[in-house]
This record gives C-alpha cells, structure tokens and sequence, in this order.
C-alpha cells in the first residue's frame, strides 16, 4: 500500500514515515517544513516540500498513492490563540483542500490526527468519544471543525476515513539516522522542558492549586511508537462511507510533579522546578477512555511514562 504521510517531517510524522517503512509500506511525504526537519526523510524517499494551501502540490504529492496519513497542521495551543486565523487557514482549510484533491485523484482513505482538545474542559473522566465537544481554544476548535468535515465527507463522499484523538505524545523513536524526537523551537512540552530544567532556568510549573492530589495537572501521556501502532491498525480497518473516531491515549493520568519524580529517576537528579501561575487554556484533568480503540482496533499501548522520558533522555545525546 502506497501511503502518503503530510507533516511527514514533524515529530511524529517522521516517527510514522520510519514505522511505516520497516512494515513494508510505499511512502511519499508532503511537507511545507514550516516547523518539520528536511533532515528526518529518508533518503530515496519521495519528498514533495509543498503545502496543503497549493493545489498542485496536493495534486502531485497525491500521485499513485492509496490511502492519505494526514499529520500536517498547526499544533500549539498558546499559538493559535495568537493566531486563530493561521490555525484556520492551515488546519481547516488545508485540509478542505487535501480532501478535494483526493475526490479528484480518486484516493478514498484517511486516517486523521485529530486531538483531545476538540473535548475542552471535560464533564466526566475518562473522556470517551462520546463525550460533548467544546474547545476551549483555536486549535481545538479546528481540529474539531475537521472531524466534522471529514464525517460530511465520508458521509457524501463514501470516503473511508478515521480520527485519532490523541491525548498526550512523547517519547522518541531512534532509527539509522538518530533519534525522532521532539525537535519543536520553542519547546512547549511537559517532558523535554523538564529533562532540559536546569539551576539556571528551572522548569515552570503551570498551577500547584489545580483540584488533584498533588494540585498540578494531570495528563494521559502515550509514547508515539504506541500511537503510530494504532494509526497502522487504523489504516487497515478502514470502511468505505464510515467515519470511526478513537482516543488515543494509556487510559491513565500522571501529574505534572509525577512526570518531574519520573525524569528525576531517569536522571538519578533532583529536577530544578519552579511553581508557577496556571496556564491559561488547561484543563486539570484530562485522561482518555480507550476501551474502543482497544476493542475495535485490537491496540494496546505497551510503553509506560517511564519508557517516554528514558526515550527523550536518550534522544537528547
Ligand atoms: N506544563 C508545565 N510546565 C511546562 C510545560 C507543561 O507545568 O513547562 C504542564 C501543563 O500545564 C500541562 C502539562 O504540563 O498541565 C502537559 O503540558 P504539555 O504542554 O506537555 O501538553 P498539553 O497538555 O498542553 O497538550
């Protein structure tokens, strides 16, 4: 099967480019590499640097390829708040324009890297997909705007299609070139800030008087090898005119002080932090209900919290 992965030079478009290939898939990429590395694609790979906003880079990129892994797009919460109509225009319309390219070339399978975010502030933990969706910020709200459009789609279209609503990615994948990693400037993520914390420029900690146990927030962290397992199995249950949505996520929750303890044995250091006030846009809790990816896509996530920051820690070498 010939996939073509867009964003296929960020974290963890990359990751699945690398995944994808040792499976024996046929793989073109397309990317803007507005905030990917040229440096992540393997050579003699098919390489289209092009954007979702250009027609004929779609139309191209969209070449003899089967199904479509649709990675590309604006992903930081605090940005698209800044931003909302970046994040519109790249997210939503981008992805308008994907799907009409492939009406055109025939090409009727995606698998959608949809977000958690599209839930918002949730009412009940864990979140299953049933659960209402209110975004709380831009980001979300275009992911979710996607979801919708992809449904119409299949709807109308009879394309077959899935979302992937992850939770929180980490981790990294090493491979004959290096490490896949979070490469993103600047850093926004929980782990690499904390495993980078020095006495100088300690890790902040956004919000100590959330309602949790140890009043910081509390996340689902999936290693992005697990998520890249449940895309594969996801592109090989596709349907014709069916629309599947799944959490992607471990089903439990770790605080942000349960993520220093960890980086802090993985580093055999005490981690310099700093409490600090909250971040605005974050939810205290936000931990996914995976039964139906466990059930309808036979995926289980293996690598623990542990494995995540021992992967990031290595990756930094
Ligand atoms: N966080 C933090 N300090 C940081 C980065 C993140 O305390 O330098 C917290 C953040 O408020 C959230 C959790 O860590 O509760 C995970 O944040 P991240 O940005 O990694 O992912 P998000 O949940 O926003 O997708």
């Amino acid at each position: 099967m010939h996939v073509l992965v867009t964003g296929g030079t960020g974290y963890i478009g990359s990751t699945a480019v690398e995944i994808l290939r040792k499976q024996g898939y046929e793989i073109s990429i397309l990317d803007d590499c507005s905030t990917g590395h040229a440096d992540c694609v393997p050579e003699g790979l098919r390489f289209i640097e092009g954007s979702l906003l250009n027609t004929s880079d779609l139309a191209e990129a969209l070449e003899g390829v089967d199904a479509v892994m649709h990675f590309a797009g604006k992903s930081l919460v605090g940005e698209s708040v800044d931003k909302p109509d970046l994040y519109h225009s790249v997210n939503v319309d981008g992805t308008r324009n994907l799907l009409d390219q492939m009406r055109i070339a025939g090409v009727g399978k995606i698998v959608f890297s949809s977000s958690a975010a599209t839930y918002g502030e949730p009412e009940v933990i864990p979140i299953l997909e049933t659960a209402p969706t209110n975004p709380t910020n831009p980001y979300g709200s275009t992911k979710l705007a996607i979801d919708h459009m992809i449904s119409r789609e299949s709807a109308e279209q009879a394309i077959a299609a899935v979302s992937l609503r992850y939770f929180n990615v980490a981790g990294a994948l090493t491979c004959d070139r290096g490490w896949l990693a979070e490469r993103h400037n600047p850093e926004t993520h929980l782990i690499p800030n904390v495993l980078r914390s020095t006495h100088a420029n300690p890790v902040k900690i956004f919000g100590t008087d959330w309602p949790t146990s140890d009043g910081t927030c509390i996340r689902d962290y999936v290693h992005v090898i697990d998520l890249i397992d449940a895309h594969i199995k996801a592109l090989n249950s596709l349907v014709e005119g069916v629309h599947e949505i799944y959490n992607l996520g471990s089903g439990g929750g770790y605080s942000v002080r349960q993520v220093v303890e960890a980086a802090s044995k993985a580093t055999g250091q005490v981690i310099p932090t700093v409490d600090s006030p909250r971040r605005s846009g974050d939810p205290a809790v936000l931990i996914a209900d995976i039964t139906k990816a466990k059930a309808q896509l036979g995926w289980t996530p293996t690598r623990g919290i542990n494995d995540m920051v021992a992967d990031t820690l290595a990756s930094f070498s």
